[in-house]
């Protein structure tokens, strides 16, 4: 066992004597994921793949890809439930296995070349203010710990909908998932925005966006979209889960985005 298991391990026994808590996924007692859901999600991470080609945002009608993205893995079993507990709950040990999940795509990503910057994507206000915290931007910060020589800038920003773009969204609420792919992208639209002081860190910077789950692709698209206007050099994203799995007939293109150039 590795030191830092053991810490970790050390530090949910103590957490345990205060709060009981089960596995989130097969519910054995005494810890919030058990040695053997944890290893079942390093497994399911252990291959990241190339996910846009599930994603109609992020590619063109004739198939070309608009915007890389590298999935650690699918998201189903062990991954989704363990994610959906961590972006309620933030359990400390679950959020680890989580980051080092997504610690090995961006690791797949950059093909451990220095130089990326990583900008996660912005957290809704009102889901900020139910859990009091940002479940990508803590997972990041975790994952940041296993990653040296990429740096990690909170640049994106959350715009406020206003006038038609208003109207526009509350005739689309209800949630995302009905919505098609143009209604969707409609409504993320001008939705981010580079903060003004975040600005020198990202632009002529090669950034990779950086997202919990790759659905459609719109919201990683409209973020692509708000980094490229601050002259971002927006080399890809990367994801802990996608939800369509890589096509088996259809090999992966390899997960290795193009690496920074050296000056
Ligand atoms: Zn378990």
């Amino acid at each position: 066992m590795r030191l830092v298991d053991w810490v970790a391990g050390a530090g949910g026994e103590l957490l345990a004597l205060a709060v009981p808590v089960d596995c989130v996924c097969c519910g054995a007692e005494d810890s919030a994921l058990c040695p053997a859901c944890t290893s079942r999600i390093r497994h399911l991470a252990r291959e990241p793949f190339r996910a846009e080609g599930g994603a109609p945002a992020l590619m063109d009608v004739s198939g070309t890809i608009l915007l890389p993205v590298v999935a650690a893995a699918v998201y189903r079993d062990e991954v989704a439930q363990g994610l959906l507990s961590f972006k309620r709950h933030g359990q400390h040990q679950l959020g680890a296995s989580l980051a080092r999940a997504l610690a090995g795509a961006v690791r797949a990503a950059t093909a451990d070349a220095d130089g990326f910057v990583l900008v996660p994507v912005p957290t809704s206000t009102a889901a900020y203010v139910n859990r009091g915290f940002s479940p990508v931007h803590l997972l990041l910060k975790k994952a940041a710990g296993h990653l040296p020589g990429v740096a990690v800038v909170d640049a994106l920003r959350k715009v406020r909908p206003s006038g038609a773009q208003a109207l526009r969204w509350t005739g689309l609420s209800g949630g995302q998932k009905g919505l098609g792919r143009g209604a969707r992208s409609q409504r993320v639209r001008g939705s981010m925005r580079v903060g003004v002081r975040s600005r020198p860190a990202v632009a002529g910077r090669p950034c990779i966006i950086v997202d919990d789950v790759l659905t459609t692709g719109a919201t990683i698209g409209e973020a692509a979209r708000a980094l490229h206007q601050a002259g971002a050099k927006v080399r890809g994203a990367v994801v802990l889960a996608a939800t369509r799995p890589p096509d088996a007939a259809d090999p992966a293109p390899g997960a290795r985005m193009e690496p920074p150039k050296r000056p």
